[in-house]
């Protein structure tokens, strides 16, 4: 811990004295100043997909990402019967840089893709259980009014409502491998139009597919992206991990007691 103290503290006065962002060699994360103190702070960030049974000719892969929505409501059930509170991410990251104080049970629930279930069936029940979501949204999906994806229209609802609507890029594909321009066409295109439709200012990102590489990482350090979410396991977070936070797997098979058992064993 101390070395890793002294080489935070040279990092920023190197890039103090050069103004560039430091990219370590293992890892291309800038060195940005909160107080300067280095946290951990542990919090189970949730990872939805559908919340609605799949339809009868679903592969095994839509299978496993379809919670039934009764499922889900028990799942926000026990949430608020074990005084777990939603927070932000701009939380945790408030949390993670200065020190900002969360709630005893902090818990994140994100949800991936903008289905359109997320509008019909995750909004209402989040509303009635008096909590707040994070919604991975593909923009371009929504330009075009893409079948089974959230409208601008719905989108700008749940943002109006305190939902947390952030990018999932434009189209959803690979990143791993792209041109510097793609990456920037994928990620700061699909920032702009969040941007532009919602009185959000867009601020966390999430890989498509969980897939990115260290050309993705220095993408991101280019845009106003503050934390991206993984689909890699995990609660907790460190002040100098700004783009690969872990999250919690939920498949079709997490029931009540698959929630319990990873909110208490990871
Ligand atoms: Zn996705």
């Amino acid at each position: 811990m101390r070395n890793n103290i002294l080489i935070l503290g040279i990092s920023l006065l190197l890039c103090c004295l050069s103004h560039v962002p430091i990219i370590h060699a293992d890892n291309p994360i800038p060195v940005i100043a909160g107080d300067g103190t280095l946290r951990r702070v542990r919090v189970p960030i949730l990872m939805y997909h559908y919340i609605s049974p799949p339809p009868p000719n679903a592969d095994i892969y839509r299978i496993n990402l379809s919670l039934d929505p009764n499922l889900f409501e028990q799942h926000l059930a026990y949430l608020r019967a074990e005084k777990y509170d939603t927070i932000s991410l701009h939380a945790l990251h408030d949390a993670l840089m200065i020190g900002a104080p969360l709630p005893p049970k902090p818990v994140i629930l994100t949800f991936d893709d903008g289905y359109t279930d997320h509008f019909t069936a995750a909004f209402p029940l989040l509303q009635k259980a008096g909590y707040t979501g994070t919604f991975f949204i593909i923009t371009e999906f929504a330009d075009r009014a893409a079948p089974g994806y959230m409208t601008w229209e719905q989108i700008q609802a749940m943002a109006a409502a305190d939902m947390q609507m952030e990018s999932h890029t434009k189209t959803h594909p690979d990143l791993r491998g792209r041109s510097y321009e793609f990456l920037v066409h994928e990620i700061l295109g699909s920032i702009e139009s969040l941007n532009a439709h919602t009185n959000q200012q867009t601020r966390f990102f999430c890989f498509p597919g969980g897939k990115y590489d260290v050309r993705t990482l220095e993408t991101l350090q280019t845009t106003d992206i503050l934390r991206a979410v993984t689909t890699q396991p995990g609660t907790l977070h460190t002040t100098d991990n700004y783009y690969e936070l872990p999250r919690l797997r939920i498949t079709n098979e997490t029931g009540v007691a698959g929630l319990a058992h990873l909110l208490k064993n990871f």
